[in-house]
């Protein structure tokens, strides 16, 4: 397993709607245990394909988020919101590629997701709470959406700000 490099907002790539997989094989699945060692590794709770460089539509998250929790990784490849609550929550969210930088966002209290697991098969199940936000967020990903897309321009501009000033201090090393 390797961990991957994390990619930082601005960046085209992180605009960009991704292609579904088109097989599960062992390339996904390779990829899917590296985007599982990166993301516990930043640590964060989800990571989708893109923020990794790879234009792909493949999810993975772990929001067991207690210290002394089970590790509950899951992969989620061509995933889809086939059901949303009309009931809403707000979530202080983050993002790996916007980092430390958090805001709330509001989003359905519940979805229900259907996605293709590493062995190729169809998989359905229904998240509430932090699993919920995380899969939207990270759905999102898919389509080129970042959470500070949700905010207001002023603020969503802030950020943007903050993000190139870190990473004009990151090149410079
Ligand atoms: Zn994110």
């Amino acid at each position: 397993m390797t961990i991957r490099n994390i990619l930082i907002h601005p960046d085209p790539r992180l605009k960009k709607v991704t292609d579904p997989v088109a097989s599960v094989d062992d390339n996904i699945r390779r990829l899917a245990d590296d985007m599982l060692e990166t993301m516990y590794d930043a640590p964060g709770i989800g990571l989708a394909a893109p923020q990794v460089a790879q234009m792909l539509r493949m999810i993975v998250m772990d929001c067991a988020k207690e210290d002394d929790a089970t590790p509950e990784p899951m992969v989620l490849i061509n995933p889809q919101v086939v059901w949303s609550s009309d009931a809403r929550s707000v979530y202080d969210e983050g993002c790996l590629s916007i980092p430390d930088q958090y805001a709330e966002v509001e989003r359905p209290t519940e979805v229900e997701v259907e996605w293709l697991n590493l062995d190729g098969k169809t998989q359905r199940e229904k998240f509430d709470g932090l699993w919920a936000t995380c899969v939207q967020h990270e759905i999102d990903h898919l389509d080129g959406k970042l959470f500070i897309d949700y905010l207001k321009p002023l603020k969503r501009q802030m950020i943007t700000r903050k993000m190139q000033k870190l990473k004009r201090e990151m090149a410079r090393g």
